[in-house]
């Protein structure tokens, strides 16, 4: 049986780039799955339901809350996201590190449910550059961007909750240190205790 996978937080600002990188990490590495959240929000041209999101009424929505399905959700800008829990724990029970990629709120929600899990912040190098990220990506108006900022002042308090920061220069980059922050929480002893009692087995049949 395969050890179990690690589940990773990834939250950061609108616009800091952490959707490509969440997307880029699994493309570029096998044993990584991107948990695909539930939203109210509407699909942006080009999203596609059960590949960027599991779009729900709101109804519908709260009755996966009534039913537990959910390891987290919380409100945002008017809308619900939720992370479904059925393929999260599958994926880790193949062995899979699982992302969460999820705003401040479900972050601390997470932390609280599973205290082991790394938690990742990924911001733009300066406020500038978000911002500009922000109105080049052309997804939202004028009026939701500066929402979007309002947003990003108010997160910005929560980044010292937060195990690492990844400052998302360029995306290659900050690929490799996400995939250097998994390599690093899979040699931390706490999650190697399998290996450390066959360890200890194997010696006390050799002494
Ligand atoms: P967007 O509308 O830009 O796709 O996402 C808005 C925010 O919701 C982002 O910060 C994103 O990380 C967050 N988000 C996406 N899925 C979930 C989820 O399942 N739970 C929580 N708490 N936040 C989510």
């Amino acid at each position: 049986m395969p050890d179990e996978g690690i589940l990773l937080v990834v939250s950061g600002f609108s616009g800091a780039g952490k959707g490509t990188i969440t997307k880029a990490i699994c493309s570029r590495y096998d044993n990584y799955a991107l948990s695909i959240s539930a939203t109210t929000r509407k699909p942006r041209v080009g999203e596609v339901e059960g590949e960027h999101y599991f779009f729900r009424s709101k109804e519908e929505f709260e009755e996966m809350i009534r039913n537990d399905a959910l390891i987290e959700y919380a409100c945002y800008e008017g809308n619900y996201y939720g992370t479904p829990k059925d393929y999260v724990m599958k994926k880790l029970s193949e062995g899979c590190d699982v992302i969460l990629e999820i705003e401040v709120q479900g972050a601390q929600k997470v932390h609280e449910k599973f205290p082991d899990t790394p938690m990742v912040f990924v911001t733009a190098p300066t406020a500038e550059i978000l911002a500009g990220r922000l109105r080049g990506r052309g997804t939202e108006n004028e009026e939701q961007i500066r929402g979007r900022l309002r947003r990003a002042t108010e997160e910005a308090e929560f980044m010292g909750d937060y195990d690492y920061i990844l400052i998302n220069d360029t995306v290659d980059e900050t690929v490799e240190s996400l995939h250097d922050i998994f390599r690093v929480e899979h040699m931390k002893v706490k999650r190697n205790s399998r290996f450390m009692d066959e360890m200890k087995r194997g010696l006390g049949h050799l002494s």
